[in-house]
């Protein structure tokens, strides 16, 4: 009796507060396909219908948007809340001379850039020496201390020993590392420990620039490879694995690695290996063109371009051709966060179809996180959405010009 009293009361409670707004625009995109005159209903936290303006129920408030398009919350497949860009600070500067705390404050700062940028979803693939400030800047973002979006963290990333830097020290010194060493056997334990500490997943550097000649070369053999993997999986989580050089990439294909960051040295062979395995691409455009820009004396303009970019551009016509997914990922941090837009036009620039990065940035991205409420405007969904003025069909620069955030049923206020 006293059970049924206070069911009542749930109830009761949930349908007086319980607002429903309607939120309508010239065009919506639900994360597949572009629709006009639409709109969604939100109840609570969920989206309770998507539709023709005319058939959707009036909420308690409508919001309507002329010359908009509504579509879900932008997901950020590849960021780093605990870097700034490069040419601000070099990153080694940034891991040995700034402090935990300095990085923390400044890190849940870049967090809620992401989400005024629209991206209410952020996957930040490591700490860079920053410990494991990246569960602690999520866990202040579920509590309500400060407007961020939804993270996934990695904590603090897995390399191989000898192979990540800061370098250059006497061989006496130890230095702090941009991610955490280990081997062999010893992954086991580094695997489990990070998952402990709060990684929602493993990032492993397949590869890094330990060659003679500084070059990226492949550091964990196959076993290792895959024994992070099994590791993981038995905990329910994914690895992402950073590969830049073929052999890499093809170790952490078979390995069995959900998604590889970077791709340089991407063939058509490892490209195919990716899509037979179901390995997604995210190819971090903007972090190799920021990085021109900062060190190479590059303008931007294409006349002067360097061979790392033309080798880039002409890697992601490889993947495009090759049907590998690709998930929007643009390394922000190395560029400045809340500029995320940026990895989308280059995706643009590079070949890509403006409805296709749309799809890629949301429901694909969605789909390669294990995100399954969230990267599409429909019915039992996450109530994740924003407004941007214009058409991003047409010029996918419109993303940049966002003019409503929701996350979780919310109204996010813009202060930046
Ligand atoms: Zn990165």
């Amino acid at each position: 009796m006293r059970l049924i009293t206070f069911l009542t009361f749930v109830t009761f409670a949930f349908t007086t507060f319980s607002q429903k707004i309607t939120i309508t625009a010239d065009k919506l995109f639900d994360g597949n396909e572009v629709r006009s005159d639409w709109g969604v209903v939100i109840d609570g936290n969920k989206i309770a219908e998507v539709g023709p303006i005319a058939r959707l129920t009036k909420g308690d408030s409508t919001l309507h948007f002329s010359g908009s398009t509504l579509m879900p919350g932008m997901i950020e497949g590849h960021s780093h809340v605990l870097l700034y860009p490069y040419n601000r600070r070099l990153w080694n500067d940034q891991v040995l001379k700034e402090s935990r705390s300095l990085r923390a404050i400044r890190g849940a700062k870049m967090a809620t850039r992401n989400l005024y940028a629209g991206f209410t979803t952020i996957r930040d693939l490591g700490s860079e020496g920053a410990g494991y400030a990246d569960v602690g800047i999520k866990q202040s973002i579920e509590l309500g201390i400060i407007d961020g979006p939804r993270m996934l963290v990695a904590g603090r990333a897995i390399v191989a020993t000898g192979s990540y830097g800061p370098k250059g020290f006497h061989p006496d010194f130890d230095v702090p590392l941009g991610a955490e060493p280990a081997d062999g056997h010893n992954l086991q334990t580094v695997v489990r420990d990070q998952i402990g500490k709060g990684a929602d997943f493993i990032k492993v550097y397949a590869d890094y620039r330990w060659g003679p000649k500084g070059e990226a070369r492949p550091t964990f053999s196959a076993e290792e490879l895959k024994l992070i993997v099994e590791t993981a999986a038995s905990s329910g989580r994914d690895v992402v694995a950073h590969a830049a050089t073929t052999e890499g990439m093809r170790r952490a294909t078979l390995a069995g690695v959900k998604t590889i960051e970077h791709g340089t040295e991407a063939t058509d062979e490892v490209l195919s290996l990716m899509k037979e395995r179901n390995v997604a691409l995210c190819p971090t455009l903007a972090a190799t063109h920021s990085i021109q820009r900062y060190f190479a004396n590059w303008d931007g303009s294409d006349e002067s371009e360097p061979d790392a970019i033309k080798n880039k551009r002409a890697m992601f016509k490889r993947a495009l051709s090759s049907g590998v997914t690709i998930v929007a990922g643009g390394d922000v941090g190395v560029f400045e966060h809340g500029e995320n837009v940026l990895e989308l036009e280059l995706m643009v620039d590079y070949g890509m179809k403006e409805i296709e990065v749309l799809k890629s940035v949301t429901s694909v991205n969605a789909k390669a996180f294990g995100l399954d409420n969230l990267g599409q405007l429909k019915t039992g969904y996450l109530a994740d959405l924003i407004v941007v003025k214009g058409d991003p069909v047409k010029s996918i620069s419109d993303l940049y010009n966002v003019e409503l955030v929701m996350k979780d049923g919310v109204i996010i206020e813009l202060e930046e």
